[in-house]
């Protein structure tokens, strides 16, 4: 990017990987910046491991940027907490806001990446595509129990209407699906625009072969699919949520399955996946007992919150961390719609 920055220049990025460091960390030294990687997270335990001088901390989702974590920081002189991520409910805003670090973030990276992945997962449910795979490289090429059903006609209920749940929206409609929608603020020119229909909660529940949802957790969404939500929607409905896990109240999505009221359950995301998505626990015993259950169905598919890798969504993830931190290097605001907190 060739940016200058003065008296600035100091960048700590933690819960690194590899993806990021290719990404987001080539990004920042392009730029000038003298940036230090850490694999682990920023926690009360951690950020001792941030030294004098460090002006900037680049932070992820799981980091847990707390008030003692905040004294720490501004008593070491970092300016600016650079969130990597459109959440920040890891951050303590009131003690960065006394101690005067700013706080930015990106607040959309791609939406395609997330509803194309919400997609993919009811594709490969309905196509039984882990199965398939798994019986050919056993030199198994024969097709009992791997009858799908064409997505053309049935019918998608999308809950949230937002920037991925209308892309996905238009997806199924590419399908020649019907497309069923349910939003607190519907954008109906929108939806006539692309010849798809806002119903009622309950409408959309009995009519879907198809639920994906794409509302963000709130209190009032919270467990929205819960035990009385499943027992409405259509027998064999398939299940999709790449938003957030708690949408979903997973013990009485473990019962429909097990018996049969739910078809398939497709999920990037889980209530309890702090701690368990993005590690390798291969080596280590399962402790949650319903995580464990959950991974006996045949016809549940789990990635470990992975709806927004992609090149592009990572490549829109650098450039703007990068444009926040060299804006802020100069003594300027990072856009508007960037800023957290000041
Ligand atoms: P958005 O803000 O554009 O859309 C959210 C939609 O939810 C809006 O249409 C809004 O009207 C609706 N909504 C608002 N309040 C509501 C309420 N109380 N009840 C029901 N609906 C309500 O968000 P988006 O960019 O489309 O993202 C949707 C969700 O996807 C995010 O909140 C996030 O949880 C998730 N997400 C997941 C990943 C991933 O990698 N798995 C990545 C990015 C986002």
């Amino acid at each position: 990017m060739g940016t200058t920055v003065s008296g600035m220049t100091s960048v700590t990025m933690f819960d690194t990987k590899k993806y990021d460091r290719e990404h987001i960390g080539a990004s920042l030294v392009d730029a000038g910046f003298e940036v230090k990687f850490r694999e682990f997270r920023l926690n009360p335990e951690t950020v001792e491991t941030v030294t004098e001088g460090t002006d900037v901390v680049c932070v992820f989702v799981n980091d847990k940027v707390t008030r003692e974590v905040i004294e720490a920081l501004a008593a070491k002189g970092v300016k600016m907490i650079a969130l990597r991520c459109a959440g920040f409910n890891g951050v303590d805003l009131q003690a960065a806001k006394e101690h005067g670090l700013l706080v930015a973030r990106v607040p959309a990276y791609s939406p395609y990446a997330v509803a194309e992945h919400a997609v993919t997962l009811a594709m490969a449910l309905n196509r039984h595509i882990p199965q398939a795979n798994r019986r050919v490289r056993d030199m198994n090429f024969t097709l009992d129990g791997l009858v799908g059903f064409d997505m053309h006609g049935k019918t998608v209920g999308l809950i949230g209407t937002g920037k991925i749940g209308k892309i996905a929206g238009q997806i199924f409609k590419g399908f020649g699906m019907r497309v069923v929608m349910w939003d607190p603020y519907p954008d109906h020119a929108w939806a006539e625009e692309h010849g798809l229909e806002y119903v009622a909660l309950s409408i959309l529940g009995r009519a879907a072969d198809i639920v994906s949802l794409h509302v963000p957790l709130f209190p009032e969404t919270e467990h929205i699919i819960n035990e009385l939500v499943i027992k409405e929607l259509k027998p064999g409905v398939i299940i999709i949520n790449v938003s957030r896990g708690a949408l979903i109240d997973t013990v009485a999505l473990i019962e429909a399955l097990k018996s049969g009221h739910v078809g398939g359950v497709g999920l990037d995301v889980y209530e309890e996946e702090e701690g368990k998505f993005f590690e390798d626990l291969s080596g280590e015993v399962m402790t949650d007992d319903v995580l464990a259950r959950l991974l006996t169905f045949p016809n549940v598919i789990v990635t470990a919150h992975q709806a927004f890798l992609t090149r592009e969504a990572l490549d829109e993830i650098a450039r703007v961390t990068t444009e926040n931190i060299a804006a802020f290097g100069r003594g300027e605001s990072p856009e508007e719609s960037r800023i957290v907190s000041v």
